[in-house]
């Protein structure tokens, strides 16, 4: 097969992507693929954002995946009056369900599901011509253009000191997670950021006592980066930035990780006044197993007697994609900076031929670059490109012609 755009991952960030190279920079359906080990695209979303139990979004109602910025709230309002909490505020934060069913919107608009290649990509080689690469079953796809929209899910963090052979261990971003507690346990929930309270509400809503674990105080933020990382406000100043170390540290320094929105801090506060959610500042020094659950040994000498730990950690912060990325990188010799991630142009080249979004993108697009603004971001920046490429091929074909 041989394509113009090849998109790997088919999660919020790929399927955007495909949306505004088709709907906007006039790239046909067949000279297009998204290549994503799941059943379906958005898979990897619809699982990590149903376990939390969250009902809203953290971001406002601009960010979605469709072209236009008002679209969500225009495909919502139809239905405001049956369902009057569709928007949280402040900032018309969409629930869950409507975002997921614009989500479906715009994968049936665009014909994505048609598009869908459910395969791994293993390795990808790249020269001035374009991109060749290799899937898990075997088959090997070539495209003039190769987009890398991998994100992070698939390397949830792991403290050191939760083993990964326990089944009563888990951690609720892991590949395929589909565990939960059974009735009236006690279960601890390790993690101080949104997903760790969501998932301690969720637990408690559901009739189990719960620990929550934080290594720090309840920080309350609305957003996980300030705005004005989406502007020039505070974009004009990291773009000067020349050193990709500073850069690195300034998108360290802007992430508000480990942070809760007020609402979730709200609902935190008033269960931890109940007697089934017991809040525990501090760390695991230790877990022992015993025949019947686990005991946790925390930094503050408490002793949490449980059935089962929950992870709710985060991602890893190495760079993503594993030998795939590796094997790229060594075809065309691609730069990185000294924390693994890409070097890449403004236009979010990491080479004449392969563009990047999401996390591989973050020291261009900044502390966004993960999120549904960082899609949308790097959506205005690959249509520019292929209209570009397009008008190229065009005067190309013309010159030929004459
Ligand atoms: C619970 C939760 C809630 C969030 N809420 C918000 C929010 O409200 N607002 C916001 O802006 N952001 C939010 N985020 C952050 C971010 O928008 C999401 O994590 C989003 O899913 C990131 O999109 P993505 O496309 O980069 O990654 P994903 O949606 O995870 O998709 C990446 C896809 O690439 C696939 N892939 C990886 N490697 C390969 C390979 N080698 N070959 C083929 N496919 C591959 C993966 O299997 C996956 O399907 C949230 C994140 C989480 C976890």
């Amino acid at each position: 097969m041989n394509l113009d755009w090849l998109i790997i991952g088919g999660g919020i960030h790929g399927v955007h992507i495909a949306a505004r190279l088709i709907g906007e920079a006039g790239v046909k359906p067949e000279r297009l693929r998204i290549v994503d080990p799941g059943n379906r695209l958005l898979e990897c979303w619809r699982t990590s954002s149903a376990t939390t139990g969250m009902t809203h979004l953290r971001s406002p109602v601009v960010h979605h995946l469709d072209l236009d910025a008002g679209a969500l709230f225009r495909f919502a309002r139809g239905r405001t009056s049956e369902e009057p909490s569709l928007f949280a505020q402040p900032y018309n934060r969409p629930a869950l369900t409507i975002f997921n069913a614009h989500c479906e919107h715009v994968v049936e608009t665009f014909g994505l599901a048609d598009l869908h290649i459910q395969d791994r990509a293993l390795e990808c080689a790249v020269d001035n011509d374009g991109g060749v690469v290799q899937l898990s079953r075997g088959r090997e796809i070539a495209a003039r253009n190769l987009v890398l929209a991998i994100g992070a899910s698939e390397q949830p963090a792991w403290p050191d000191w939760a083993p990964r052979d326990n089944s009563r261990v888990r951690h609720i971003f892991a590949p395929g997670f589909d565990w939960w507690p059974s009735p009236s346990q006690t279960v601890a929930v390790i993690g101080g950021g949104i997903s760790a309270g969501q998932v301690a509400l969720r637990l408690l809503d559901e009739g189990h006592h719960v620990h929550l674990v934080s290594r720090h105080p309840l920080r309350q933020h609305q957003f996980d980066s300030d705005p004005g990382w989406l502007g020039p406000r505070f974009m004009a100043g990291f773009s000067r930035e020349r050193d990709f170390s500073r850069r690195r540290a300034l998108i360290a320094e802007a992430r508000h990780k480990g942070s809760v929105p007020p609402d979730v801090r709200e609902a935190l506060l008033q269960a931890m006044k109940g007697d089934h959610l017991s809040w525990h500042k501090g760390h695991v020094e230790r877990l022992d197993s015993h025949s019947g659950g686990l005991a946790l040994r925390l930094s503050t000498k408490t002793e949490l007697e449980v059935e089962s730990v929950l992870l709710a950690t985060g991602f890893s912060s190495q760079r993503p994609g594993g030998s795939m990325v590796e094997t790229l990188i060594a075809s065309a010799s691609l730069p990185c900076a000294r924390c693994g991630y890409p070097i890449v142009d403004s236009a979010l080249r990491w080479h004449s031929r392969v563009y990047v979004s999401g996390p591989l993108a973050e020291l261009e697009l900044g502390p966004a670059a993960r999120n549904i603004a960082g899609a949308r971001r790097a959506g205005d920046k690959l249509v520019d490109a292929a209209r570009v490429s397009r008008s190229a091929n065009a005067k190309t074909s013309h010159e030929l012609s004459r």
